[in-house]
């Protein structure tokens, strides 16, 4: 039995993480589950799950929480706050955690969880984007098992050589990563149209059903700029070893190319349910409730490279990779900001890319952050430049 904390049971990662869980009951026990505001839905997981504790991160939910938990029988203890999420992400009794908050707000319990040396499924790639450096070594050091659980990392992963040597693609005869992405609902309107698409627009995904940060993200194609920087930790890669390939079928998942001509891809429907299944049983495989790819109504594969006028973000991050982890911390905190911003209509959607540009420019991205602390340190510093920046526009 593998026990298992979900940290943001409540979003899309976590739902479609449960829904793979509560189908293998003799191979997974649910200790710990961690929500934020949509506590009838935690309440509703914590008796599917009956977990042994339940965390609201949102201080203010405590009383609500508990008395929700009294009115429905639920013997979990109830614990809140920022700090809870690390708590239960390190318990001693926990083998496995899934890392799927939103954001910088899942950093230090994803850390914490690597820290402990879990077994860390790793959604939240903020966390990653952030604190590179920090994660891996930390990974290093308590000798915490983590598995990617981004589809195109995940898919990467599954098409590595089971011998594949942290940082070294030569060693195994690969030449290129081959990223693939969508590019998003806007991937063909005209130019001169997107600075009016609204939030409701950016966020219905042409393949994906996800949360709403990462849907304007994908929109952005600020997603896969995010998930360049997360391969670069990942896979010990420089960038010049990554390509970005739009694939608009968002069926293959990514590639890795070799140096004999070969290009391996991972396929499959677009459903997260494949790879959280893939990082939960591996280095198995089990039933996730997911389709099999249906070859009679697969009709065209299309790729194409991504175009820099239409997909500022994504080049924004794959410069702050260059310059370093103040850069990609920063970057990252301003599209949170931007992202918010744009979803509560107080910008547009173009403003998203000049308010991440202009943060990083302004920002001393000249430092290199050793300890937690100094990353959220660039993080408030920069959600604050972020914050000016949007006060005087809207
Ligand atoms: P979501 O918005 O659906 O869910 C986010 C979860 O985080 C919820 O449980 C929410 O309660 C919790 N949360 C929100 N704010 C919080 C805070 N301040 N403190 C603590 N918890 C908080 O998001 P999602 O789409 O499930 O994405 C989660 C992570 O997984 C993101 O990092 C995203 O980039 C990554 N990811 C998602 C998908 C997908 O298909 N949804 C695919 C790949 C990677
Ligand atoms: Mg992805």
């Amino acid at each position: 039995m593998q026990a298992i904390c979900v940290l943001g049971s409540t979003g899309s990662i976590g739902t479609s993480t449960l829904d793979v869980v509560l189908r293998h009951p003799d191979k997974y026990r649910v200790v710990a589950l961690t929500g934020h505001k949509n506590l009838p839905l935690l309440i509703e997981q914590a008796l599917l799950c009956q977990p042994d504790y339940l965390v609201t991160s949102d201080s203010d939910s405590y009383t609500t929480l508990t008395s929700l938990a009294n009115d429905t029988g639920i013997k979990a203890k109830i614990l809140c706050g920022a700090d809870a999420l690390v708590d239960v992400a390190s318990l001693p009794e926990v083998d496995t955690v899934m890392a799927a908050i939103v954001g910088a707000a899942g950093l230090p319990a994803s850390l914490a969880a690597a820290e402990a040396g879990k077994k860390v499924l790793l959604a939240n790639k903020e966390a990653l984007v952030m604190s590179g450096h920090l994660f891996m070594q930390a990974v290093r050091d308590s000798g915490a098992t983590l598995l990617p659980i981004d589809s195109e990392h995940n898919a990467i992963f599954q098409c590595l050589p089971s011998d594949f040597k942290y940082g070294d693609l030569s060693a195994s005869g690969i030449s290129k990563i081959l990223l693939t992405g969508s590019g998003g609902p806007f991937r063909t309107l005209p130019l001169a149209q997107l600075a009016a698409v609204t939030p409701a627009q950016a966020c219905a995904h042409p393949n994906w059903s996800m949360g709403q940060k990462i849907s304007v993200d994908s929109a952005t194609m600020m997603n896969k700029g995010l998930e360049f920087i997360e391969a670069c930790w990942l896979f010990g890669l420089q960038a010049d070893d990554i390509q970005v390939v739009l694939h608009p079928q968002s069926v293959i998942h990514s590639m890795v190319q070799y140096v004999d001509g070969s290009v391996i891809a991972q396929m499959g429907n677009p459903d997260m349910r494949t790879p959280i299944a893939y990082g939960l049983s591996w280095p198995e495989r089990m039933m996730s409730g997911v389709a099999p790819l249906d070859f009679s109504q697969l009709c065209d594969f299309s790729f194409s490279l991504p175009d820099a006028q239409r997909y500022p973000n994504l080049m924004l991050a794959i410069d702050a990779f260059q310059q370093g982890q103040a850069a990609t911390t920063a970057l990252n905190a301003a599209n949170e900001e931007a992202v918010s911003a744009f979803l509560s209509t107080r910008i547009g959607f173009c403003d998203i890319a000049k308010i991440n540009e202009a943060v990083v420019a302004r920002i001393n991205t000249n430092r290199t952050p050793q300890t937690l602390a100094d990353i959220l340190a660039i993080d408030t510093e920069a959600r604050s430049m972020a914050g000016a920046i949007i006060n005087g526009m809207s």
